[in-house]
């Protein structure tokens, strides 16, 4: 039995923040604005993870109204959902996630991303593209990034 899950995010970009994807700090001059560390693509699998098993979401999980929360490292968020899913007999088959951000480019830390999602989630199939918005917006203008995520969910024999 399989159950599908969408996730998506997005996060200001300001100078001065730090910018950390996947768990991996990459040199920018410009991060996230956010309560915890606006890893916006954790963010995004937490909630396709707990939306595929109607668990509700992030936000519900854990308020950014909590100073507990704040400036929390976001491998926590999908710790917890990966913690719920087993809960419910399930592990994840695949993830499919694209990260949308003019700059910088992501490709050299796309291993890195992978490698500490699969520490996290158990899941071998990853899958990350990034994108940028061809200058349209404020994605492409450099002001936000913005993460969406597909997962699929098996139920464990
Ligand atoms: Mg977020």
């Amino acid at each position: 039995m399989y159950k599908i899950g969408i996730g998506f995010d997005i996060h200001r970009l300001e100078e001065g923040k730090k910018l950390i994807i996947g768990g991996v700090e990459i040199p920018f001059e410009k991060g996230w604005v956010a309560h915890s560390d606006g890893d916006i693509f954790f963010h995004a699998l937490t909630d396709a993870i707990l939306g595929a098993l109607g668990k509700g979401d992030i936000g519900e999980l854990f308020p950014d109204t909590k100073e507990e929360n704040k400036n929390k490292s976001s491998d926590i968020f999908v710790k917890e959902a990966v913690k719920i899913m087993k809960q419910e007999g399930y592990e994840i088959e695949n993830i499919d996630a694209y990260i949308l951000l003019q700059k910088p480019k992501l490709l050299s830390y796309r291993q890195k991303i992978i490698e500490n999602t699969q520490k996290l989630t158990g899941c071998s199939n990853i899958f990350l593209k990034g994108k940028t918005f061809e200058k349209l917006g404020d994605i492409g203008q450099g002001k936000a990034g913005a993460c969406e995520v597909i997962v699929l969910l098996k139920k464990q024999d």
